[in-house]
């Protein structure tokens, strides 16, 4: 756990649509964010809306999860039993960007962020005022050389 829970913190809870798998994580300050890459509108039809979680949250129903391998650096999680998605991670230093869908009180979070906005498809576009990155700079912002 590299985060260190403060007065501030909340505890996100969500479940599945079957209710067989359910999380929760602390968090600070929970946000939208949307992937427009390839992969995501393959996984779900659609751009990815997530909130990001730097811990690993705690989920039960462990043995409901079914793990994607998507990348190289990347994998994919969702529920056996009724195929909600429930997060991206990175394989290696914690981050996770949790289904926005699992939260009830997703709804009341602000919309900040839009990652590979250059493999967005030109059909669509929120009319949201968020900042937006492309795949390149998402990169960047991961490698371990950058701060
Ligand atoms: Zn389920
Ligand atoms: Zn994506």
């Amino acid at each position: 756990m590299s985060d260190n829970p403060e007065a501030t913190t909340t505890t996100l809870r969500g479940q599945c649509l079957c209710g067989a798998v359910t999380l929760s994580v602390q968090h600070r300050a929970p946000a939208l964010a949307a992937c427009h890459c390839s992969i995501c509108r393959k996984w779900g039809g659609g751009p990815y809306l997530s909130v990001e979680a730097h811990q690993t949250p705690a989920f039960k129903g462990d043995e409901n999860i079914a793990v994607y391998d998507s990348s190289e650096w990347a994998q994919r999680g969702f529920c056996r039993k009724c195929g909600s998605h429930l997060f991206y991670r990175l394989k290696e230093g914690g981050f996770y960007a949790l289904s926005a869908g699992l939260f009830r009180e997703s709804s009341e979070w602000p919309f900040k962020l839009q990652v590979f906005i250059d493999e967005k498809p030109g059909n669509y576009a929120f009319a949201n005022s968020t900042r937006e990155m492309t795949g390149e700079e998402v990169f960047k912002a991961w490698s371990p050389d950058q701060n």
